[in-house]
């Protein structure tokens, strides 16, 4: 069934059938551009995570033994599905979460291109064949699926966050549940629903919403769950890696940032002010590689500001459905809280407000794009996530005096450079503490290269060839000629 274009009454995804909770309960979804209540999202408690589970178990049987030919064909099935529903998923998501309906229906867009891409990875899910000591003796390594997935997607994209985990779960043979994003269900349930129209068979995907810590703690220690993938808050992340550890699971996690951008004097400063402002509200900042604390080298300093406020200030700030607009509104009224306390905070520490700073309006999460400059290392937003449209411009004298900035945070998820010299880029490819670094362009997030932290913005990769490795074991078998 195609996407209505009307909000749907989200139901679990359990053994191949769409249903409510076995409880009946319901949570409420609400649009962020208006604060209405717009639809509700099945809420899922013990009794429909145990089918889940041995739906997912069943799954897995059949889906291990399915060949990896078939699962492409499958996959590459879904992703047309899904391409060409894009046009009707994007106001979904928008109307859920509130980005604007072009970058909702980019999202979906880039989602099929990642269903395809990791269809065709898992056709190179290689073993290998290690030369024995003895004739007649084959030493092998066979790559298997490690088994039923438990996956916890948050809600900043409804849509991307859940792709990445199903796709390399499907690609592999394992099964998968998806612990969606309460706030914004019905887009990554129509994604969903591509991979059942496409054919996968019952149980091999399965979709739930509920409370996340009652959920989490249940599927991780459950026995059936052989892998967590989880993407959210470190401080969230930390919890549960614990809770695998102590479950010995498997763990993928991709956690906060609070992205590095380092612009020195040799650079283009023209270029990088337009192309870091688009990355900085896009989503309104609620994404976990945004560019957030600007380092920028003295002589450059007031031209990089100056051009970068004149950028933002071209944001158009309103309604996802509305012609015209390049920032919804924030995704939920934490956030809204959160920035403002987050900015209140560095203005009384000394930080320089140079643009916004302030909700608009009392209906809807609607914030200004906000440029602060000169904002004391003290202050919160320079430690904290600011998962918002806040910029914060610094300025920085020597290449070390950056690096010793950029590297003082725990985290280490993306981080940005803007030069025009070779060595210095080097050097900065050598230095920061990064999971993924762009220089001179914003290139991260493909399907086919890395997506991951290092430090406290966690471990694995989501993207790239290596995405599929966390979701196989290898096997040894040796074997000799009779
Ligand atoms: P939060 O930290 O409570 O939740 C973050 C995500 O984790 C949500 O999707 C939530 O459903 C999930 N979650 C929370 N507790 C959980 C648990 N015990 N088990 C399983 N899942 C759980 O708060 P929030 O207000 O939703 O988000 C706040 C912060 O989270 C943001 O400021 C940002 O730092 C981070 N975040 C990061 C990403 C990302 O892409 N890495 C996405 C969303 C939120």
């Amino acid at each position: 069934m195609a996407p209505q274009s009307a909000y749907p009454e989200v139901l679990l995804l359990i053994d191949g059938a769409w249903c409510p909770a076995a409880s009946g309960k319901t949570l409420p979804v609400v649009n962020p551009a208006s604060g209405e209540p717009i639809g509700s999202v099945a809420h899922a408690e013990r009794p429909d995570l145990d089918r889940a589970l041995e739906a997912a178990q069943k799954g897995f049987a059949t889906w291990r033994k399915t060949s990896a030919f078939e699962r492409y064909k499958t996959m590459r099935k879904a992703a047309e599905i899904f391409r060409a529903r894009a046009d009707a998923v994007a106001p979904l998501l928008t109307l859920e979460q509130g980005k604007p309906v072009a970058e909702a229906r980019q999202e979906a867009l880039a989602a099929a291109d990642v269903i395809d891409w990791f269809a065709e990875e898992g056709r190179r899910a290689y073993g290998r064949v290690i030369p024995a000591r003895s004739a007649g003796v084959y030493q092998l390594v066979v790559k298997e699926p490690v088994g039923p997935v438990a996956a916890f997607t948050p809600w900043n994209f409804p849509i991307n966050q859940v792709v990445r985990k199903l796709c390399a779960a499907v690609a592999t043979g394992c099964s998968i549940i998806v612990k969606g994003p309460e706030e914004t269900p019905a887009s990554p349930a129509e994604l969903v629903r591509a991979f059942v129209d496409a054919g996968v068979p019952p149980g091999v995907i399965n979709l739930v919403y509920g409370v996340p810590a009652e959920i989490s703690s249940y599927l991780i220690a459950h026995p059936i769950i052989r892998k967590i993938s989880f993407t959210g808050s470190t401080a969230v992340g930390k919890q549960l890696a614990a809770l695998a550890g102590a479950h010995m699971k498997r763990v993928t996690m991709e956690l906060g940032g609070h992205g590095a951008v380092l612009v020195f004097d040799d650079a283009d400063v023209d270029a990088a002010s337009r192309m870091l402002a688009a990355a900085k509200y896009r989503n309104a900042g609620q994404v976990c590689v945004s560019p957030t604390r600007f380092l920028v080298q003295e002589k450059v300093f007031d031209d990089f500001v100056g051009k970068f406020v004149m950028a933002a200030g071209k944001v158009k700030v309103g309604d996802g459905l509305q012609p015209g607009t390049t920032m919804g509104p924030l995704a939920n009224t934490r956030r809204v809280r959160a920035i403002e306390t987050l900015v209140d905070d560095a203005l009384k520490a000394g930080a320089e407000r140079k643009m916004g700073g302030s909700r608009i309006g009392e209906k809807g999460n609607f914030f200004e794009p906000t440029v602060l400059t000169r904002v004391p290392k003290q202050a919160r937003a320079m430690n904290e996530e600011p998962f918002g449209p806040l910029a914060m411009i610094n300025s920085f004298g020597s290449f070390d005096e950056a690096v010793g900035e950029a590297n003082r945070l725990p985290y280490g998820l993306a981080a940005y450079a803007f030069t025009r010299s070779a060595k210095t880029a080097t050097a900065v490819a050598a230095e920061v503490e990064t999971g993924m670094l762009t220089i001179n362009h914003l290139g991260l997030a493909l399907p086919e290269v890395p997506f991951g932290g290092v430090k406290d913005s966690g471990y694995g990769t989501e993207g790239g060839a290596d995405a599929i490795e966390p979701y196989l074991v290898a096997k040894f078998v040796t074997q000799s000629g009779i």
